[in-house]
C-alpha cells in the first residue's frame, strides 16, 4: 500500500514541479511517520525514501531502537522541542527543523554533535502554534549562525490548517521572502493537503504523512 501511495504522491510532485518550471530533484520528499510504527518507516525505506520526519522525541526513541540499521536514512525532528529534551534529540536526529529560540539553539549546540537545523517561523497569530516570530527571526538567525555545531540550512513553517490548499499560499510566499532575505536555501513547507502549492512557491522539502501512510489515529 505504501508503494502505491508513494507512486501517486510522486506523480503529484512531478506535476506540480512541471507547472512551476522546477526540476524534481530540487524537492525532497520527507515521509512523516509520527504515530506509525517502526515497520512503516522500514517499508517506506524499502520503497526508496530516505528522509523521515518525526514529531515526538520519546516516540522516536523507542522506534529507532526497533529499526535496525537503515544506511543513508536521515531523520528530521519536525515537532516542537523543549530545551530539556535537546540532548536526546541531538542524539536521535540528523536534522532539527523546529528551532525556535536562542535558548534551544544553544542547548542543541552544547549537546556536542554536528546538526543541520532549520528555524521554525510562526506566521499566524494562533496561540497554539510554535515557532519564532518574524520580529525575532533576524536575531535568531544571527545567533544560530554563531553556534559552531549547528549548520543553519533554512526555514520551516506550518500554516493554519488549510480548508483549501490556496489558503496556505500567502504563508509559503512569506516564508520564501524571509529565507531569501537571510540567504537561506532550504524551505520546509507543504503537507498532504497543500504540498503542490508549496512546490509552486519554492518548497525544497515537503513533509507528507497521510498521503503516504493513510490517516493517523488521534494521539491520546
Ligand atoms: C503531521 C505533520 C505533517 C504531515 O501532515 P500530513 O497532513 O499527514 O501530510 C507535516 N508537518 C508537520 C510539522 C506535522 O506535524
Amino acid at each position: 500500500m505504501i508503494a502505491d501511495n508513494l507512486a501517486r504522491v510522486e506523480e503529484r510532485i512531478e506535476q506540480a514541479a512541471r507547472r512551476a518550471g522546477r526540476r524534481r530533484e530540487e524537492i525532497t520528499l520527507l515521509a512523516v511517520t509520527k504515530i506509525f510504527p517502526a515497520a512503516a518507516i522500514r517499508q517506506a525505506y524499502q520503497a526508496g525514501l530516505r528522509h523521515f520526519g518525526e514529531n515526538y522525541v520519546q516516540e522516536f526513541q523507542i522506534k529507532k531502537s526497533e529499526l535496525g540499521d537503515l544506511p543513508g536514512a536521515v531523520f528530521h525532528l519536525i515537532g516542537h522541542l523543549q530545551s530539556n529534551k535537546s540532548r536526546q534529540a541531538a542524539e536521535l536526529f540528523e536534522v532539527i527543523q523546529s528551532v525556535d529560540s536562542e535558548r534551544l539553539a544553544r542547548r542543541l549546540d552544547e549537546a556536542g554533535r554536528p546538526l543541520r537545523v532549520l528555524i521554525e517561523v510562526k506566521l499566524s497569530p494562533e496561540e497554539t502554534k510554535t515557532g519564532a516570530s518574524e520580529q525575532d527571526l533576524p536575531a535568531l538567525v544571527d545567533a544560530v549562525r554563531g553556534l559552531g555545531r549547528l549548520d543553519l540550512r533554512g526555514l520551516m513553517v506550518m500554516p493554519p490548517w488549510p480548508k483549501d490548499p490556496e489558503d496556505s499560499r500567502p504563508y509559503f510566499r512569506r516564508l520564501r521572502a524571509l529565507a531569501e532575505r537571510h540567504g537561506l536555501a532550504e524551505l520546509s513547507m507543504g503537507m498532504t493537503g497543500d504540498f503542490e502549492v508549496a512546490i509552486e512557491e519554492g518548497a525544497t522539502l515537503i513533509r507528507v504523512g497521510t498521503a503516504i501512510f493513510g490517516p493517523r489515529k488521534a494521539k491520546a
